[in-house]
């Protein structure tokens, strides 16, 4: 016992190590995290900076208590969703007057996919993936009604790690490929520059959605030579519950790019209320209507901490955090038969990583119990989202103790955690 111990008194010295030379550790101290949690489900929800609550605050006295509708002017409402773009491109190796402030991610997806898919008339099919997030899925549905025709629907084809590949399905036919960059379940991650290269190949237009990418790993859109994305900002670039999505097209399709939803923020003159649409010169076309402008307050309250951020960093330790977990997991894990489903390979890995087993569902109830907060993603995968501004080495080594712990005692068998809530 006493050698063990010591053992892992070491390890956990070198967690420590590694965090007292960690050049992103003063990050930490910019987020109100609650004592005792280690929070690993910044992938869903990113954690509340400290300066957010004040910047809503002020929005909300100042800008509206005593602007009132002044505001839109004098406090920069109106163009808030375009200035907002702005500071999320360096993120996403966009370019200035690429990327726009959308609506929820499910909509801006549906507003880029029909664009794209215009620009490519004639053709009949739109390729995803079987494992996508399933809003993703479930609006393409509206788009392929939406463009058919006479003879029905778009077709649509599924690519899947079984078959059948990518190769397999693009030719001449397929419009639009629909793809997310990291997936949001295994946390694997695709090559973008390789992927959009087939398949513009095909003649078809590349759709990516950067919602476990941005913030997470470093992404060159324009590097890659994508058409669309969009993405979401509550997760890791830790905007707000229910902050808005971002748009970004690239500026060779702008001026020909048809968005379906057409809303007067999308206009022209919105002001002179003509009875007509009239699409926006650039990324304004792609807005819809009023902004949600409390949400943006969180947004940008996170983006201040984000133009502070060397991506290069947050990819660095990223990497570390992940293959610390994944080394842990192999060596104290093993027993219950844990299963590591995020690739080892560091080219084709996100910033999550997830783990099958058995009872998922009450072991990750039991974790939360204890602190350690991550998700349950059914049948059998439970996901631990690894985020470098406040996610620390000892943190990544406290939580497998207690993981280990809880599968050794087998203390997740207690009744109360296998009580599901309505969100898991
Ligand atoms: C989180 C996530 C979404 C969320 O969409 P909302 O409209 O914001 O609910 C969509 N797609 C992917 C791939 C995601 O990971």
């Amino acid at each position: 016992m006493t050698a063990n111990l010591t053992d892992s008194q070491t390890t956990r010295l070198a967690c420590e190590d590694l965090d007292a030379a960690d050049p992103l550790a003063s990050f930490r101290g910019r987020f109100d995290l609650p004592p005792g949690v280690i929070y690993l489900d910044g992938n869903s929800l990113g954690a509340l900076p400290k300066a957010t609550a004040a910047r809503i605050q002020h929005v909300v006295i100042q800008e509206w208590g005593v602007g009132l509708i002044r505001s839109w002017n004098d406090a920069g409402w109106f163009d808030k969703p375009r200035a907002l773009g702005e500071r999320i491109a360096p993120l996403i190796g966009a370019g200035p007057g690429e990327v726009v402030i959308g609506d929820s991610t499910s909509v801006s997806l549906f507003q880029v996919a029909v664009a794209a898919a215009r620009l490519r008339p004639g053709r009949r099919v739109i390729v995803s993936e079987r494992d996508n997030f399933p809003t993703d899925l479930y609006m393409l549905e509206s788009v392929q009604e939406l463009l058919g025709d006479a003879s029905g629907a778009l077709e649509r084809r599924l690519i899947h790690d079984d078959g059948p590949s990518l190769d397999e399905v693009l030719d001449e036919d397929v419009a639009v490929v629909v793809l997310t960059h990291v997936n949001y379940r295994t946390g694997r991650m695709y090559d973008m520059a390789e992927v959009t290269r087939k398949v513009h190949e095909a003649g078809a237009l590349m759709v990516w959605d950067l919602c476990h990418s941005v913030g997470a790993v470093p992404v060159d859109l324009n590097g890659a030579g994508a058409d669309f994305a969009i993405g979401c900002t509550y997760k890791y670039l830790n905007g707000g519950p229910g902050s808005p999505s971002f748009i970004w097209v690239a500026e060779r399709h702008q001026s020909s790019a048809r968005p379906p939803l057409t809303g007067w923020h999308g206009h022209a003159r919105p002001f002179e209320f003509g009875v007509e649409y009239a699409p926006a010169a650039g990324m304004t076309r792609f807005r819809i209507g009023t902004p949600q402008l409390l949400s943006l307050a969180g947004l940008e309250a996170s983006l201040d901490l984000w133009d502070e951020v060397d991506l290069a960093q947050v990819r660095a330790k990223s990497l570390q955090l992940t293959d610390l977990f994944i080394a842990l997991v192999d060596s104290r894990l093993a027993p219950w038969g844990v299963e590591i489903v995020t690739p080892r390979e560091h080219a084709v890995r996100g910033s999550q990583v997830a783990l099958r087993v058995a009872d998922g569902y009450p072991i990750m109830q039991a974790l939360i119990e204890r602190g350690v907060i991550g998700d349950f993603r059914g049948p059998d995968l439970i996901r631990f989202g690894f985020t470098p501004l406040y996610v620390s080495h000892a943190d990544v080594w406290d939580a497998v103790e207690i993981l280990e712990d809880i599968l050794a005692t087998e203390s997740w068998r207690a009744e109360r955690f296998s009580r599901r809530g309505a969100v898991t």
